[in-house]
This record gives structure tokens, C-alpha cells and sequence, in this order.
């Protein structure tokens, strides 16, 4: 691997490849310097991780949107529950905490700002232009299309949009992402970037 990271990123709970985290991390570099990041799906922070060590050193941040009570998958009794991330209290999903440590433990609490909220509530007044758009948020329809409507108007041209679990075959996993991933391509507001892994990439005009 050719990047430092702050901390041993396999020590982190999440659903990143290595080379996918990899890419995240240059394409923000580039783009840390046209504006702050954001990404919509932190769950434990390794995607964070990534974003936010790539602009600490350009002094920008990264609003880390997720209201932490888990995706579909991540329910009770679903395929991805993680039993540790759940608060028994409440019959609720917190990946809150979790995400806090990792921050904490990579010395990015002054480079990336949480915004513990649902991504369409966070949207609600957002006029921030953007360097750059991660979506890895919920996987159904509505969660994708209102992750593409709330944030792609925000990047700024020369800036990114990523978006995670692009599967053009449907046998290889949900639509979704990848129905968000054809709108982007068809706006006409984007050129296309190499996909690395299950990571679809623009830059836009
Ligand atoms: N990027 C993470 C994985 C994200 S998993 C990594 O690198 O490991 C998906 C996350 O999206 C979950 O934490 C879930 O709580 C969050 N999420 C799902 N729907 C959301 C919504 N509508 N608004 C905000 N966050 C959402
Ligand atoms: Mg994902």
C-alpha cells in the first residue's frame, strides 16, 4: 500500500475494501483542496478514515453523515447484525460510539465533523459546495435516490462523487447504488472515472 494511514485500518469494523479505501483516499486529496468532503454512511469509520486522513493535512474536514442506528442488513436478525452495536436498552442499532473510538484513536476529531442525523434531514438546509461525495448509505431505492438527490447538486466542477456497492450484475448484489450510479452517468453532469472494486467514480464538469 502506498498511503499512511494514522491507524492499523483492519482494527476497524466496516465494509471497505483496501483498495477501494485506497482510492477514496487520493481522489480526496485532490479534492480537499475545492472544498470540504462529504460522506453519507460512516457506520464504525473506516471510509473516514480514509477521507479524513487525506484532508487533514490540506486543513479541511469532513461531515461524516449517519444517524448510526444501521442499515436494512444491520438489524437484529438480519445477515450483517453486529451484536456489539447494539443497544439493548433502547432495541436500537449505535454505531455512534464506535465510530467516536475510531476517530479518537486516529487523531481526526479536528479534521472530521459528525453529523448524527438521517441523510435527508442533514440535506434539509445544506448550501455548502462540496470537494467531494461519498454515498455509502442505505441500500434500498428511497435511501439511494434521496442520498443522490440530497448531495450531488453540492459538488462543485473539478470535484468527486463516489458511490459504494456498485453491482451491474443484480446476481452480485442490490440496484440501488447502481440505479444512482446510471443517473450520474446519464445527467450528463459527469465524466466517468475508472471503477475500482465495487467503488464508482466521477469527476464532475
Ligand atoms: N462507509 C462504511 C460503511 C457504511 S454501512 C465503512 O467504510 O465501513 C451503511 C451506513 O449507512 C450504516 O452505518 C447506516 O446507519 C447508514 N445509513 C443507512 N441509511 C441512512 C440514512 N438514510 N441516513 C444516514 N445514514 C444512513
Ligand atoms: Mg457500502
Amino acid at each position: 500500500m502506498s498511503i499512511q494511514l494514522p491507524i492499523d485500518i483492519d482494527s476497524v469494523k466496516g465494509f471497505l475494501a483496501a483498495d477501494e479505501g485506497e482510492a477514496l483516499y487520493q481522489y480526496a486529496q485532490a479534492a480537499a483542496e475545492l472544498g470540504p468532503l462529504l460522506e453519507v454512511g460512516s457506520y464504525c469509520g473506516k471510509s473516514t478514515v480514509y477521507l479524513g486522513a487525506a484532508c487533514r493535512d490540506k486543513n479541511s474536514v469532513v461531515y461524516a453523515v449517519d444517524h448510526h442506528r444501521g442499515s436494512e442488513e444491520h438489524q437484529l436478525g438480519e445477515e450483517y447484525h453486529d451484536p456489539d452495536l447494539y443497544d439493548a436498552s433502547v432495541e436500537l442499532m449505535d454505531s455512534f460510539k464506535a465510530f467516536r473510538t475510531t476517530m479518537r484513536r486516529a487523531g481526526l476529531e479536528d479534521t472530521v465533523v459528525p453529523v448524527v442525523a438521517s441523510s435527508g434531514l442533514a440535506s434539509r438546509h445544506w448550501h455548502t459546495p462540496l470537494g467531494m461525495v461519498f454515498i455509502d448509505g442505505g441500500h434500498s431505492e428511497e435511501a439511494a435516490q434521496t442520498d443522490y438527490r440530497s448531495w450531488v447538486s453540492h459538488i462543485v466542477p473539478g470535484g468527486i462523487l463516489a458511490i459504494h456497492d456498485i453491482f451491474p450484475n443484480p446476481a452480485d448484489g442490490g440496484q440501488a447504488p447502481y440505479n444512482i450510479w446510471k443517473l450520474a452517468k446519464a445527467s450528463g453532469l459527469f465524466e466517468e472515472l475508472p471503477t475500482v472494486n465495487t467503488l464508482g467514480l466521477f469527476r464532475r464538469k
